[in-house]
């Protein structure tokens, strides 16, 4: 009936149909009671989330949809995907957000809108360009706003704090490295770090591709700099450039060190890796997190590298800076780096995007093999298939390349073993014993358990037991009381988490509810009849009346942002995405849904009059009875006439 929004505003009945005034009141009451606090915090929470998170609000609902509506998402999508066409104005691709053989990934030109039917990811051109490529809300709204040459207007501090510290970090990155790049080429004050990087014999190309530069010695110069191009204090503590001594003032971080530009994959400066010239200790340090940078997202050089990963469809992941820059050198450009830490699932995730193979390059010995390998399993899990391997000698990719040629480092990744012969290969010492060699296989169960594909790991547990000369059969049961060990470890809190989002989504809405919106969408003039025949009725609460309330605000680009709930978006979604409808299917849909729809409204309705009846009986309020009994009648004729 009357309904309570997901910002927790009361719309009162009379917006939707006149009603008495008595109604309103004893409605009002309820509401208030039953909308708790809790409830509306918790309802309001949900906004945070995905279509219509909070940045939305800064901006007014008209540059959004004039941004939507100006960006065909097929073009934008189009821009990272293969898309295939699959009936009218739809589209489909394999999924990039998960694992699949078989597109399940749909575009809807006339919706504007993408969904999958594997991973239930969903939104417009503006999530998928959040989703995708790891932006904010503004600056895929950005992206998009300059793919059509519109203007944003421009944000200030009052709009959004976060939003303009990380807009000033990264003016301030790129002016640092500026700067330490101009150093860096100075006659005089460079020397030292170009006689540094004549040693690490990079070509003049690469350097400037990665945009390396010098901080020289010394405790204030690039603050000073920084203060006199108007950037604030406050601007310089976050970016961690600058810090704060004992006695309060700031200096310098990076003090002669060669300076290495860390990018997100849109290419913005969000760090610095800094290399000591000297023998200070640490010899490297790197920026601290910020509001800008978020260390387990970024993957160096991947900004650099995507498109060439794409081309050939395989990533080669190495441990370092120089590692990395060597290969570029060298002309080899799919190339990442996890730079020492451990990989996290979110980096793993991002090389997913891009390509399906991962050649991993280790440079430790077997010790090391042993531990870094544990950390690989986060690419077997992202759906990456994973090989690897080590160089002769104990090298590394910057020593070997400069040693032999790009050719032969091409050769070994392109030979690179799977990742149980190569785990083998470099255990191979511990293979002469009964004992080393179960020691092993249990290794390597934690690698295969991790493997989605039943088949495939099924096949690496045979290829493991024959390697290691032990029985399948044995292995395959030692294997699955492995598996049940973790799960019972690790997985009960996700299992249960899981569940109960199933549920969740499961009673958000029916195949009914799709079908009925899926039948609206099909046809404009549907969406007026509807308009027309609910003008008087209250729409019902739910995902349903959501949306129906949102096309009678005005069809277009932007309808899906207009929704405030996570199970109005999920609906919207799967009806827009879904079978398409014959006409006179969707006709009949549409009748039979809004004749309910009018019938429970006015059965509601004639429920709410009664109790209001039985008060005033009860008050003895003769003249109020009447009127109610008149209005009961009414509204009961109308309900046997709508049958
Ligand atoms: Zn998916």
């Amino acid at each position: 009936m009357c309904g309570l929004t997901t910002q927790g505003r009361f719309v009162p009945c009379s917006s939707f149909f006149p009603v008495n005034r008595h109604v309103l009141r004893s409605f009002g009451a309820v509401l208030s009671t039953a909308f708790s606090p809790d409830r509306v915090t918790n309802t309001t929470g949900a906004r945070f989330r995905g279509i219509g998170s909070l940045n939305t609000k800064k901006f007014s609902s008209q540059i959004v949809s004039d941004v939507l509506s100006a960006n065909d998402i097929v073009g934008v999508i189009a821009g990272y995907l293969e898309l295939k066409p699959a009936g009218t104005a739809r589209f489909k691709a394999l999924c990039p957000f998960h694992n699949e053989k078989t597109p399940s990934f749909t575009v809807s030109r006339d919706r504007q809108i993408y969904y999958c039917f594997g991973c239930e990811k969903h939104g417009d051109a503006i999530n998928f360009l959040q989703e995708y490529e790891g932006l904010t809300f503004y600056e895929a709204l950005r992206k998009l706003a300059d793919r059509v040459g519109i203007r944003l207007p421009a944000t200030t501090e009052r709009d959004n704090k976060d939003e303009f510290l990380r807009t000033q970090l990264i003016e301030l990155n790129k002016f640092a490295q500026a700067h330490f790049a101009q150093v860096l080429d100075d006659p005089l004050k460079g020397s030292a770090c170009r006689h540094y990087m004549k040693t690490r014999s990079l070509k003049q190309e690469t350097t400037k591709k990665f945009g390396l530069g010098y901080a020289p010695d010394g405790w204030s110069v690039l603050l000073e700099k920084a203060r006199a191009a108007g950037f604030k204090d406050t601007v310089l503590e976050s970016s961690g450039l600058v810090k704060h001594g004992e006695r309060g003032s700031l200096y310098d971080v990076f003090r002669n060190r060669l300076m290495i530009p860390i990018r997100d994959v849109s290419g913005n400066i969000v760090a610095f890796g800094g290399r000591d010239l000297g023998d200070a200790t640490p010899k490297y340090i790197n920026s601290p997190e910020n509001a800008l940078y978020k260390k387990s997202r970024i993957l160096y050089g991947l900004f650099e590298a995507r498109d060439t990963m794409k081309k050939e469809k395989r990533a080669i992941l190495v441990e370092g800076y120089f590692d990395l820059m060597r290969c570029f050198d060298a002309g080899i450009d799919n190339v990442v780096a996890s730079c020492g830490t451990a990989l996290t699932p979110e980096q793993a995730a991002l090389i997913h995007r891009y390509v399906r193979e991962v050649v991993v390059v280790f440079d430790a010995d077997a010790a090391g093999i042993r531990a870094a390998i544990r950390g690989v399993g986060v690419l077997a899990n992202a759906g990456l298939t994973v090989r690897a391997m080590t160089l002769p000698d104990g090298k590394d990719p910057d020593d070997y390349i400069k040693a032999h040629s790009s050719a032969e480092f091409r050769q070994l990744v392109d030979n690179a073993a799977d990742l149980i012969t190569f785990y083998i290969a470099a255990n191979a010492q511990n293979t002469a014993t009964i004992e080393g060699r179960t020691g092993l296989a249990r290794d390597l169960f934690g690698l295969i358990a991790v493997i989605s594909d039943p088949l495939q790991r099924d096949e690496y547990l045979k290829l493991a037991a024959a390697s290691l000369r032990l029985d399948y059969w044995r292995c395959r049961d030692e294997f699955t009381q492995f598996v049940r060990e973790q799960q019972a470890r690790q997985q009960r809190p996700t299992t249960t988490l899981a569940k109960s989002a199933d549920v969740a989504k499961n009673a958000s809405f029916t195949q009914h509810d799709r079908d009925f919106i899926a039948a609206v969408l099909s046809n404009e003039t549907l969406v007026d009849k509807a308009q027309e025949t609910l003008k008087d009725v209250p729409l019902p609460a739910g995902p349903v009346g959501e949306i129906l309330r949102a096309l009678f605000d005005g069809a277009g680009a932007d309808v899906a942002r207009r929704l405030d709930s996570d199970e109005a978006r999920d609906l919207y979604a799967a009806a827009a995405t879904g079978r398409e409808l014959a006409p006179d299917v969707a006709q009949r849909l549409v009748a039979q849904r809004i004749a309910r729809f009018v019938k429970q409204a006015r059965v509601a309705e004639a429920a709410a009059i009664q109790q209001q009846l039985q008060d005033a009986q009860r008050a003895n309020d003769q003249g109020r009875a009447l009127e109610l009994m008149s209005k009961k009648i009414a509204l009961e004729r109308k309900i046997a006439n709508a049958l």
